[in-house]
């Protein structure tokens, strides 16, 4: 039974759990003690640092004073919150602070919200009596982010703590003594020449106006801001965030501590990349290219010349002819509608997005291991597992909030990270061991970790045996992949190999996360089944904070997976050849379904070269930039007869487009994306788009009754409503019921809470599926011509080919351009320096771009990102696909490098 502590506060009796401060156990009683440094709000992080002396109480046999905020309630304490010692010294305290504290409330940009104002307005003191000598700090804008006042700053330390115990970056700390005091990052550099990442929680716990937001100044009073909750439309972590706005404008982006899978945080995509949406470039009415050009028209024109021009290429060639890309950063419902629309209208499978570029081998993977394709556990589990495996991940720039749940795990519960990755990336510095292995060996790597498991008798023999089947066959293979021998294919020392094996297996409950530097391989779907393998050779799955963990990219590249904008599958991974599965949807949407699966995305490039395919239409999707060899994408696009592209932008791909449809943002539509976790949750109507342009689910539904099919939906909700219908795991899922909080599917029915843990009695498929899997060495390796290995991958501050981040001032700002990471070994050889442009050129092509050495590839092994078109990694990368799930190989080709005079 909980311990309960009986006290007085303010003459009245009163009884709270032990362990409770007085100024919480004063809160449980309605009476309010001013504070500064410390922020309830932060609870769960921080801790009272009593600072302030703002929270001061009397406490009876007590001689001094002392900080509410901290001190522990005891038996029988009499406590006076508001006597006249107390007020007099806290007034003292405020005095003294507002001494040096500028007094331009008028101006100050978070007058309304500032909590030295509130507490200075609860104590009736307007100005301070103490004439004392003051800072005057020159006043930091020089990035693009986060202007810092330090003539305002009152020492709180909530920066500090958030940015150490919340964020565990370091980037700032207490600096000089006494008087001179302040905060400053090492050696007082500008913020941009630090560790600071930018993600702004240091700005969100800053009571007063020290610290605050460089792109909302002067755009709006805290009192004219309106909030609305929303879903983040960068990456998969799926973050809830709050947009501030005023006069239909963005002023900025905050996030509650108390909603959502981010806890109040958010990384610097989030927090400052929205200024996108208001971007002057955004397309405002439709385009037609007429003599080579594009010219705006009125809606019905660009409709009916596309109905027309698809109808017209479906005749004279069939509907295979045509093909479509549906999008992850589109919401379910416009995913659903988009392959009903190429299935029932047009007439074929071909429709795909990019998952098939990014976790194509984890949804064939997983379905055949597990009997589902998809993150097994929750991002929150991942706080309490013994031990997290992550590898091909590289976590803290990809998904920084799933990051932060593992850096909690090893900084607060003394969990033990292995990191498997090539490049030697930020989560290293949390990891007891990193496994540096050569890239594309990655089953030869955990088949060496499973032979060391086998042989020091540490797997889950019950849960072998009653859940799993295959694990004869498997066991053959892994037995020859002793350490010595994986040593000599992944470089990894065999050493550590029998470490990893040891700790994986023995701190249990044990999560695998992992993402595509593990599937973006010909061998992806072998690397996903390895893992699983991994995951059941353990035991570790079906169980929190254990699992399978595939973090997905995008946004909603969950959702549009599930919403069966593929190939070979329908809504709800229905497969395409099943017949009863075709005739629910067939009865459904009242057109016969066609019975060949479709094209993929790399094979849809392949028979537009071929001149096989004639038309496309393509949405919110730029595969000029994000399918591997670019060059001959390029010759695809030009050959199509016809092209319909539907952007926000006029994106690399839309420039070869026939016709384009504006579309608007995430900001602008109703709808729900799907995290990574399976968690279903609403986007909103926050804001009217510019001029003319359309939600995406309008337009579909606009240019299918054109083609003769009408598809009537008032609003979003209502395609939801269907899609519950047809889609099982979505069958509970209402708006009403995601208004504040999504749901994990499988949601089955209407009382259904969601599932956070998959395989918790039995698989999907019934028992858990061993799969005996070889090393295969990847298709290109290097020679004597291109002797390195490029692998490619994304940076914190951008995001997929930047058709949002690159519209951000300041995420341009702070990371311009591409480079090309050589290690330094390398670079001695080459006579390369950080900074030096070279030429990076494969088979397919070559780019030119900055250097950068680095010590985080292995030697032998460069690194670009594919954001930037002006060195555009994917006219290097190569096309060579996985035979189960059609994945290129982004991860592995080989390159030359070559010095450019300047
Ligand atoms: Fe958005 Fe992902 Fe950053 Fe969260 S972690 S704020 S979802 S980009």
């Amino acid at each position: 039974m909980e311990e309960k502590v009986k006290l007085t506060i303010d003459g009245k009796e009163v009884e709270v759990p032990a362990g409770l401060t007085i100024m919480e156990a004063a809160d449980s009683i309605g009476i309010y003690i001013p504070h500064l440094c410390y922020n309830p709000t932060y609870k769960k992080f921080l801790l009272p640092s009593s600072s302030c002396r703002i929270c001061v109480v009397e406490v009876e046999g007590m001689k001094n004073l002392i900080a509410s905020c901290s001190y522990p309630v005891s038996s029988g304490m009499v406590v006076r919150t508001n006597s006249e010692r107390v007020q007099k010294a806290r007034r003292v305290t405020l005095e003294l602070l507002l001494s040096s504290h500028p007094m331009d409330c008028m101006t100050c940009e978070i007058s309304g919200r500032c909590e030295l104002e509130k507490v200075a307005y609860e104590l009736g003191v307007p100005s301070s009596s103490f004439q004392g000598e003051r800072v005057n700090y020159p006043i930091d804008t020089s990035n693009p982010f986060i202007i810092r006042d330090y003539n305002k700053c009152i020492l709180c330390g909530r920066c500090v703590a958030a940015c150490a115990e919340i964020q565990y970056n370091n980037a700032i700390d207490f600096s000089n003594r006494g008087f001179r005091t302040k905060i400053a990052t090492a050696y007082d550099r500008p913020l941009q020449e630090s560790t600071c990442e930018f993600c702004g929680r240091c700005v969100s716990v800053c009571p007063v106006g020290a610290l605050t937001e460089k792109m909302r100044r002067g755009r709006g009073r805290e009192w004219e801001l309106k909030k609305f909750t929303t879903i983040c439309p960068y990456c998969g972590c799926g973050c809830t965030i709050e947009l501030n706005v005023k006069d239909n404008k963005i002023v900025k982006i905050t996030a509650d501590p108390f909603v959502g899978i981010n806890e109040g945080s958010l990384c610097v995509k989030g927090k400052f990349g929205y200024d996108f949406i208001s971007h002057p470039d955004r397309l405002k009415m439709p385009l037609i290219k007429k003599d080579g050009k594009f010219v705006e028209c009125r809606w019905e024109e660009a409709l009916k010349y596309t109905a027309d021009k698809l109808k017209e290429l479906k005749e004279r060639y069939g509907p295979d002819a045509i093909a479509g890309l549906s999008s992850a950063k589109c919401t379910n419902e416009e995913n659903y509608l988009f392959q009903k629309f190429m299935r029932a209208v047009t007439g074929t499978n071909n429709v795909d997005h990019c998952a098939r570029l990014c976790h194509a081998s984890t949804v064939a993977g997983l379905a055949k291991a597990f009997g589902s394709g998809a993150m097994t556990n929750s991002i929150a589990e991942l706080e309490d597992a013994k031990c997290i495996l992550v590898t091909g991940s590289n976590t803290s720039e990809a998904h920084p909030i799933i990051a932060l749940r593992i850096k909690a795990a090893v900084k607060r519960n003394g969990a033990k990270l292995i990191v498997a990755d090539p490049r030697k990336i930020d989560m290293v510095r949390f990891a007891c061991i990193h496994l540096q292995h050569r890239p594309g060996t990655d089953v030869a790597l955990f088949n060496g970790m499973m032979n060391v498991i086998l042989k020091e008798g540490l797997q889950d023999k019950e849960f072998i045996k009653n859940r799993t089947e295959g694990f004869d066959e498997f066991k053959k293979v892994v037995e020859k992949y002793d350490p010595q021998i994986v040593e000599r294919i992944t470089g990894v020392p065999e050493e550590k190999i029998i470490e990893a094996a040891r700790v994986y297996a023995t701190s249990k409950p044990a999560a695998i996360v992992y993402s595509m530097g593990i599937t973006q391989h010909t061998t992806g779907t072998d690397n996903v089944l390895t893992l699983a393998n991994l995951a059941m050779l353990t035991g570790n799955i079906g169980k929190e904070s254990s699992g399978v963990n595939p973090l997905r990219g995008q946004n909603n590249v969950q959702g549009a997976c599930d919403m069966g904008a593929l190939p070979n599958l329908l809504p709800g991974y229905l497969s395409i050849i099943d017949e009863n599965a075709r005739k629910k949807f067939a009865d459904a949407w009242g057109r016969d379904i066609p019975a060949k699966p479709g094209l993929t995305v790399v094979e849809m490039m392949h028979a537009a070269r071929k001149g096989i395919l004639k038309g496309m239409y393509i949405m919110g999707e730029n595969p000029f930039l994000s399918d591997p060899n670019a060059n001959e994408v390029r010759k695809a696009l030009e050959k199509l007869e016809f092209l319909v592209v539907q952007d926000i932008f006029l994106s690399e791909t839309a420039e070869y487009a026939n016709v384009v449809f504006p579309a608007v943002s995430f900001a602008e539509k109703d709808g729900t994306f799907t995290n990574t976790e399976r968690r279903v949750q609403r986007i909103r109507k926050i804001i009217e788009p510019p001029w003319e342009a359309k939600p995406d689910w309008q337009i579909i539904c606009l240019l299918s009754e054109k083609m003769g099919y009408e598809m009537k939906y008032e609003n979003p909700s209502e395609i939801m409503a269907e899609i519950g219908i047809l889609v099982p795991s979505y069958g509970g899922i209402t708006y009403d019921r995601i208004e504040r909080k999504g749901l994990q599917w499988p949601c089955p029915d209407k009382n259904h809470p969601g599932t956070p843990v998959l395989h918790r009695e039995k698989f999907t498929r019934g028992k858990g599926l061993f799969s005996p899997v070889e090393y295969i060495a990847p298709v290109e390796n290097p020679d004597a011509e291109y002797p390195f290995v490029l692998t490619t991958g994304r940076v914190l501050y951008h995001y997929h080919t930047g058709t949002m981040t690159r519209h951000s001032q300041g995420l341009n700002e702070i990371y311009p351009q591409g480079v090309v990471e050589i290690n330094p070994e390398d670079a001695v050889k080459l006579h390369i320096n950080t900074g030096d442009m070279v030429e990076v050129s494969s088979r397919r092509g070559s780019v030119k771009v900055k250097a950068e050495i680095s010590e985080r590839p292995l030697p032998g092994v460069v690194f670009m990102t594919f954001h930037f078109k002006e060195a555009a990694a994917n006219l290097l990368t190569i096309d060579a696909l996985d035979p189960v799930a059609k994945i290129p190989e982004f991860k592995v080709c080989a390159v030359r490098i070559n010095g450019v005079r300047s």
